[in-house]
């Protein structure tokens, strides 16, 4: 997931700023169940090789992703740390494996509160509780690049997943991050924030993305 970079008045330098409209990311409590982010927190200095990342309409992206599975370790250890590269790189705040051509269960976030890397890494996310409340929020996503759109998602939820040493945690988030969560595990089920605008405005948006990228093309 990606927020509009520019305007407002923050004072973050523009490679981090996800700001958007309403920059308040209140949620973001993850519940530790041991381990306290160490298998996590040494990807943050990754020097991996960045990945490129598919762009609609490639067909990737609607697919359906497979559970991570025991011998799929190897493979998502590998991985994990060149999402965060490209993740960064992009920049975005949140990517999900297909967006990368990699059809399993895996996403990286970083909402970069405060300005230092705080990545997590997610197998096997499943949204396991969902508030009823709801919370329309500007996103835009890296396989989209520059279109934004607002959707409208339940404004808190709870995520289970198992981290990179396949122990199993919970996240909780509200603001920003519950879009984020939710905007990538949609990621793995081929579903983009699009399908939750209108056909008009879906259209409009898949048309304008075409033509920048045909431009862009021949620049
Ligand atoms: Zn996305």
């Amino acid at each position: 997931m990606r927020e509009r970079s520019g305007g407002g008045t923050r004072s973050i330098p523009p490679e981090k700023d996800f700001g958007g409209r309403g920059r308040s990311c209140k949620g973001g409590s993850a519940v530790a169940t041991g381990g306290g982010g160490v298998y996590i927190a040494p990807l943050a200095m990754t020097d991996a090789p960045t990945l490129p990342i598919l762009l609609v309409p490639d067909q990737r992206l609607r697919a359906k992703a497979k559970p991570v599975a025991a011998g799929d370790a190897d493979r998502v250890r590998a991985l994990a740390p060149r999402m965060l590269a490209a993740m960064y790189a992009a920049p975005g705040i949140g990517l999900a494996a297909p967006q990368v051509g990699e059809m399993l269960r895996l996403v990286v976030i970083d909402l970069q509160k405060e300005e230092k890397p705080d990545p997590v890494v997610l197998v096997n996310p499943e949204i396991i509780a969902a508030s009823r409340d709801v919370a329309t929020r500007e996103e835009g996503c890296l396989s989209l690049p520059g279109q934004y759109a607002d959707v409208t998602r339940p404004a808190q939820v709870r995520v289970r997943y198992h981290d990179l040493s396949g122990a199993r945690r919970e996240i909780e988030g509200e603001g920003l991050l519950s879009a984020c969560l939710q905007h990538e595990i949609d990621h793995l089920d081929g579903v983009l924030f699009v399908d939750y605008l209108s056909a008009l405005k879906r259209n409009m948006l898949l048309r304008r993305l075409a033509k920048d990228l045909k431009s862009k093309e021949r620049a």
